[in-house]
């Protein structure tokens, strides 16, 4: 690496002054152990001491520095004990508050003091307050100098406080002066991002003199900040990059198209594939037929069809004499997937195996010695398909649904179970659509195919948003759907993760409903049920013996019901709007014309109500992801799980997306000309933080 960088990212904190071991942990659960990531560790936000504010100027919930006389002064016996300080300037009258103070204290601030205090602003009953202010007495005839920079807030832990952290920022700063930094970007990018120098930018973010604009960079827009936050989000992009190629040098076993199988599984289907997956099925095709492994994510609405073009993807491995695995995040969809799977494919004479946790063991038994043998050409389950005693014959395909649950680790899991050196072909795929800037981001080391097309004859689902005030008008209007033959869900949603909360309420719900509509079947389905119990719920639902199914968002993923045509999602503001789509994905599958009815809480907040909004207006999936996205942020799009892998220090997706497609192509620049400063890039930002990409 490049010596400039190198020398403070190679010094340890202890070097610095202050620091021994006991600080030197707490610096380690920040990810800080050299002065250069010291350097990297940046503000998230800035207190501006210095200029003192006019009182009649201040907001609530800024902090400011004023500068006023003393009033009154007085304790006051309420509820505590409280020193309650008044002061002027010439606009107007402060509140300071103390619940623990020293008579000493009480004695300074006598009226008629002059005082400069700094603290954080609430609104109280007469006039803004400080609570606990910093604040010193002030001598007029040698006033003290304000502060030249912009004060910075760090993210911290506990036992490191902000003062201390600053002086430590400081001593690294100093050295920063002494030693320049390595400038890690080729000139055409830093020529793009204005050439600001990267200890430029360090230091202004550190310490912003007086007159920086704040606003800017509050709202992430600063040039030195998108100095930064563009080499940041190289950094990741360098990551996945780096890591696919990696992932691409591996080999894998080449496969023929499926040949007569592959007809003969077509021939058999009720339709015929719409153009969208027949593009799919050719862009996997020529994957599959190289060498080296195919990395491949297909995203589609729901209902677009994905499934059958996994089943074409199978196809290929098995009519070349290898294996496919495929991989569902709940037992329900993997039940699906298995009951779906058997029945196409079965009759070709495939053999098809199912594995999960929670079977008996001789049924497991008997699936893993199928996987081992290869007798099962197919092999479908939940993520127990990781398992280390989980082992193949051939596998030569994992095709991983709803990849959005699974971690990459996972995901890494299966490419180990491959014969002779080999790694399978990895299929990855997401019914929640994912924002093209995000995936640029998420799955960069992925290559993309869109299924952008719904099977003909669907009738579009509409979807009308009632408070539940109007229960009662909700209740009869299902039980006339149901008179008239259809069925219907009747959803129940809970703020707690938790299973059995939410069990409980589809309970109590379905009492309910059952006793006011005495003439309809109604049953029950949650995640607390036996498997076999779900699975006898689901299909008498499916075919037709139930007239109402109560349940928990279970559902959300897998089942199949053409003649439901009426979805009640009870409390649809605690979901993400992807969720929902899924969820209201499960109507509109037939060909009566189907109805979502989203019967909030009232009152609705405005954020929540724009949110429903958009449930109301569209029914693309990609158009509601990207409203999640700018609503919610990328935890509602992609699972908090992935996203708590993508920790910045600096950048924001959400707020900095718009960089991503430069970044994009910086980085194939980087990696194609200038391999080693890619490299010191990487370790820059993410060293301590690679593990999560397999480096
Ligand atoms: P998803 O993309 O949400 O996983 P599925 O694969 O479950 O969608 O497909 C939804 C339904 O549409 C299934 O019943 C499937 O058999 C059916 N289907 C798939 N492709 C077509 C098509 N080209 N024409 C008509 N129906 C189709
Ligand atoms: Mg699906």
């Amino acid at each position: 690496m490049n010596s400039g960088s190198s020398a403070l990212a190679a010094k340890p904190v202890t070097s610095l002054k202050g620091v021994g071991p006991a600080l030197a942990t707490k610096l380690e659960k920040l990810g800080i152990s050299s002065v250069g990531q010291l350097l990297f560790h940046l503000p998230n936000r800035y207190l501006d001491r210095t200029r003192i504010q006019a009182i009649g100027s201040l907001q609530p919930a800024s902090s400011a520095v004023v500068e006023a006389e003393v009033r009154v002064c007085d304790v006051v016996y309420g509820r505590r004990r409280t020193l309650v300080c008044k002061i002027q300037d010439h606009s107007g009258i402060l509140t300071l508050r103390f619940f623990h103070f020293t008579a000493a204290q009480k004695q300074r601030l006598v009226p008629g003091a002059q005082i400069r205090c700094f603290g954080e602003l609430r609104r109280g009953a007469t006039s803004l307050e400080m609570v606990h202010p910093e604040y010193e007495l002030v001598d007029q005839n040698s006033p003290k100098p304000l502060a030249q920079y912009l004060t910075p807030n760090y993210p911290a832990t506990e036992g490191l406080t902000q003062p201390r952290l600053r002086v430590l920022i400081e001593q690294a700063l100093e050295q920063l002066e002494q030693q320049p930094i390595a400038e890690l970007l080729p000139a055409q990018i830093t020529q793009a991002l204005g050439q600001i120098p990267l200890a430029q930018a360090l230091q202004l973010l550190h310490k912003p003199p007086v007159g920086t604009d704040l606003q800017a960079i509050t709202e992430g827009t600063h040039p030195y900040q998108q100095r930064l936050i563009f080499e940041e989000l190289l950094a990741h992009q360098l990551s996945m990059l780096m890591f696919r190629n990696r992932a691409k040098q591996a080999r894998a076993q080449p496969l023929g198209n499926g040949g007569e199988l592959a007809q003969k599984f077509q021939q058999s289907l009720p339709f015929s594939f719409t153009k969208a997956q027949r593009r799919v099925v050719e862009e996997l095709n020529s994957d599959l037929a190289q060498s080296e492994p195919m990395l491949r994510l297909v995203q589609g609405d729901v209902g677009s069809g994905k499934t059958v073009v996994a089943a074409m993807a199978a196809l290929c491995a098995v009519a070349s004499g290898q294996q496919a695995a495929v991989m569902a995040p709940t037992e329900i969809l993997a039940e699906q997937h298995y009951a779906n799977f058997s029945q196409w494919l079965g009759p070709l004479g495939v053999t098809v195996a199912y594995l999960s946790g929670r079977q008996k063991t001789a049924a497991r038994r008997e699936a893993l010695q199928l996987a081992a043998s290869g007798a099962a050409q197919v092999v479908i389950g939940t993520h127990a398909l990781f398992q280390e005693n989980v082992q193949f014959n051939q596998l030569a395909l994992a095709i991983i649904d709803e990849q959005h649950r699974f971690g990459v680790h996972q995901r890494l899991a299966l490419s180990s179970k491959a014969p002779d050196g080999l790694t399978p072909h990895q299929l990855i795929m997401t019914a929640t659509p994912i924002p093209r800037t995000l995936a640029m981001s998420a799955y960069a080391d992925l290559d993309c195919s869109v299924i952008d097309e719904l099977p003909p004859g669907r009738t579009p689902i509409a979807t009308v948003v009632i408070a539940d005030t109007r229960r009662d008008e909700v209740i009869e209007r299902v039980n006339r759907a149901c008179s008239e033959g259809r069925q219907a869900y009747w959803v129940c949603t809970l703020i707690e993760e938790s299973e059995a909360m939410e069990a409980q309420a589809a309970e109590a719900t379905c009492e309910l409903l059952q006793s006011l509509l005495p003439s309809l079947k109604i049953a029950l389905v949650h995640g607390r049920m036996k498997a076999a119990e779900k699975d006898a719920v689901m299909q008498a639902f499916k075919a037709g013996d139930t007239d109402l199914l109560v349940a928990t968002t279970v559902i959300e993923v897998g089942v199949d019901v053409p003649n439901a045509s009426l979805m009640i999602i009870e409390n649809p503001e605690r979901l993400g709007l992807s969720q929902l789509h899924q969820l209201r994905g499960r109507v509109g599958r037939g060909a009566a014309a189907s109805h979502c009815v989203l019967l909030y809480g009232s009152p609705l907040s405005n954020h929540s109500k724009e949110r429903l909004r958009v449930m109301r207006e569209s029914s693309d999936g990609f158009y509601i992801a990207e409203q999640d996205l700018e609503l919610r942020g990328p935890g509602e799009v992609l699972g908090t799980r992935q996203t708590g892998e993508m920790q910045f220090r600096i950048a924001q997706l959400t707020r900095d997306s718009y960089l991503l497609p430069d970044v994009r192509k910086a980085a194939e620049y980087m990696l194609a000309h200038h391999h080693a400063k890619a490299q010191a890039v990487l370790a820059r930002w993410l060293s301590g933080r690679e593990k999560y990409l397999g480096a």
